[in-house]
């Protein structure tokens, strides 16, 4: 059971752009991006990548009868397992959608309807039972009853992004994708939204050297990550949104490198459970999810 003070983050999905199950990835995890962060007994929900439908059975599985969906951007690898999130089906499970990347000009759930469009879905969001959509704005706080506060800051990604900050009894989790560095005002806004962090989990899609390729896609590195740790006072860096070609393998290396640069820096792995504040990085503990379904797989 969670303690009531603790604050902590599960990984139910770590890639980016397209899921990829298979024996490449049995160990760091296929699915594209899903979070899940608790403060005490308050979870939330980051994102509906391919991850969140494995996240909808462990929820259902435990009687949980709400949720609180925050999303970092409405792109594809984003929100593709919002359709196959099986709570939002039922009448006694109650959703709240929350996205504060859009124009203003675009509502939360406009995306809902493209998405499930009869042409692209079988069913349309009108049935979803218990299900709210809000648009928030940047940089407000959220308080939530158990003393969570949830902020929000911009990131720099074609067609928007935010990333979120939780902080709860003195400990906080930051989640920082999909971003890409070298926007000078953006840069610096983050390092102060971030400073201090017990846990930083960073978009390194790629690497320096891969980089130069991609400049403008909006992604950023992993050498990037331990930077912005090192200058914030991030405790734990945590590597996020993998390039799909990347496998576990390559990400076993990965993690051998980044540990003798910074002691204490991680590589998300699907059910993966880190806490903030733990004192020593054998602390974090690593469990399986409760559905290992390849997803992809419908
Ligand atoms: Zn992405
Ligand atoms: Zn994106």
């Amino acid at each position: 059971m969670t303690e009531p003070a603790s604050l902590s983050i599960r990984f139910w999905g770590v890639r980016g752009s397209y899921a990829v199950p298979g024996p490449a990835t049995v160990r760091y995890g296929g699915n594209t991006s899903c979070m899940e962060v608790c403060a005490g007994e308050e979870c939330m929900i980051v994102d509906c990548g391919s991850g969140v439908h494995n996240l909808g059975e462990a929820m259902l599985e435990e009687g949980k009868r709400s949720a609180t969906v925050l999303f970092t951007h409405t792109h594809l690898d984003h929100i593709c397992g919002l359709p196959f999130f099986r709570p939002a089906y039922r009448e006694d499970f109650r959703v709240r959608f929350m996205a504060g990347h859009l124009p203003t000009d675009i509502r939360l759930q406009d995306i809902f309807e493209r998405l499930m469009d009869p042409v692209l879905f079988p069913v349309q969001p009108a049935v979803f039972k218990d299900c709210a959509f809000q648009d928030i704005a940047v940089g407000e706080t959220m308080r939530f009853g158990n003393g969570l506060t949830v902020t929000s800051e911009c990131l720099n990604h074609t067609g928007g992004a935010i990333g979120y900050r939780f902080d709860f009894k003195g400990r906080s989790i930051v989640i920082v994708t999909d971003h890409e560095h070298g926007n000078k005002a953006i840069d610096e806004a983050l390092e102060r939204f971030v400073a201090g962090a017990d846990i930083m989990v960073y978009d390194a899609t790629y690497t320096d050297e891969e980089y130069r390729n991609y400049v403008g896609w909006g992604h950023s590195t992993w050498q990037e990550a331990l930077k912005l740790a090192e200058k914030a006072g991030v405790r734990q860096p945590v590597l996020f949104h993998h390039h799909p070609e990347r496998s576990d393998d390559d990400l076993d290396a990965l993690r051998a490198t980044i540990r003798t640069r910074f002691a204490m820096a991680e590589i998300a792995r699907e059910g993966m459970r880190l806490e903030a504040g733990k004192p020593t990085p054998e602390a974090a503990t690593t469990s399986t999810p409760r559905r290992e379904a390849p997803v992809g797989s419908r």
